[in-house]
């Protein structure tokens, strides 16, 4: 059976020729997942030889990564705000940036919020779990159109400790709540990808994460524009929107804010200087 160096030799190169990101830490992340070990254990094991079982299933899984299958997906999870989520297929891959939602949450709410939080699209439940983790006292109901979605969130809802404050609901964005102001916060991470700009996505997203979670409508902009009118009748007065959207969206949804009624109205930019983030209060 090979070794632990030698398989490293081996997918690094492989890793590489695919055109995979950082193809030493996807092996030794791989390794780390089928030995049960962690990647800093590893490092002095170079001649620790495989079980024919983990060998077996460690040239299943670096097959797909070489097939440009999401890391996320064959480890089955992934992290977020420092906590580890749940992932499979059917689900979008939690992003780094979306953390920026959670950052933007904790400045305009104080710890110990009492109340309701929305989050559409709930995806991995990532930013709702996440909410409701950052905010002991509030309750957060999370919606998705797919049962996937659904499933994962109650999953990491229940693995993190919160579905007693966690509502799933599966409706088309805010579409099955009532108008009504019941909402201090409403997040969302929702489709905004151009139909053009869809096919020139990375093999990972474009092949393997769902089509439904990236692609937001003509420009990208109608369901993000969906959710900026639907939130403005379900928060209360005072309540914050905070809704992530693509780098050349900001002053298309600060408009939409503007007709929807809302008064503070922002965007927020990511590392790289490019807007990103709606902000707007009810
Ligand atoms: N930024 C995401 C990407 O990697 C898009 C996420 C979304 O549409 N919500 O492609």
């Amino acid at each position: 059976m090979p070794t632990v160096a030698q398989s490293i030799h081996q997918w690094r190169a492989a890793f590489a020729a695919a055109g995979v990101d950082s193809p030493r830490l996807t092996i030794e992340l791989l390794l780390a997942h089928v030995t049960g070990l962690d990647r800093g254990a590893l490092i002095g094991m170079g001649n620790h030889e495989l079980t024919p079982a983990q060998s077996a299933q460690l040239q299943a899984l670096c097959a797909r990564r070489a097939a440009r299958e999401p890391l996320a997906y064959l480890l089955g999870h992934w992290d977020f705000y420092g906590r580890r989520f749940a992932v499979k297929p059917g689900v979008l891959i939690p992003r780094p940036e979306t953390e920026a939602v959670i950052d933007l949450a904790r400045k305009l709410l104080p710890p110990g919020a009492q109340g309701w939080a929305a989050d559409a699209g709930c995806g991995s439940g990532a930013l709702a779990v996440t909410l409701a983790l950052e905010f002991p006292h509030l309750r957060v109901v999370a919606t998705d159109l797919h049962p996937t979605p659904l499933q994962v969130t109650a999953e990491n809802a229940r693995a993190l400790g919160v579905s007693s404050r966690l509502a799933l609901v599966r409706m088309d964005a805010l579409t099955g709540l009532k108008p009504a102001a019941l909402f201090d916060l409403m997040v969302s991470n929702p489709p905004y990808v151009t139909p053009q700009d869809y096919p020139t996505l990375q093999p990972e997203v474009r092949d393997f994460e769902p089509q439904e979670a990236l692609v937001g409508g003509q420009s990208g902009l109608i369901i993000p524009e969906t959710i900026v009118h639907q939130a403005a009748a379900r928060l209360k007065p005072g309540g914050w929107l905070i809704l992530e959207h693509g780098m050349e969206q900001g002053a298309a949804l600060r408009q939409a804010a503007t007709s929807a009624g809302y008064k503070d109205i922002r965007t927020e930019k990511d590392f790289a200087g490019l807007d990103r983030i709606l902000v707007a209060q009810a």
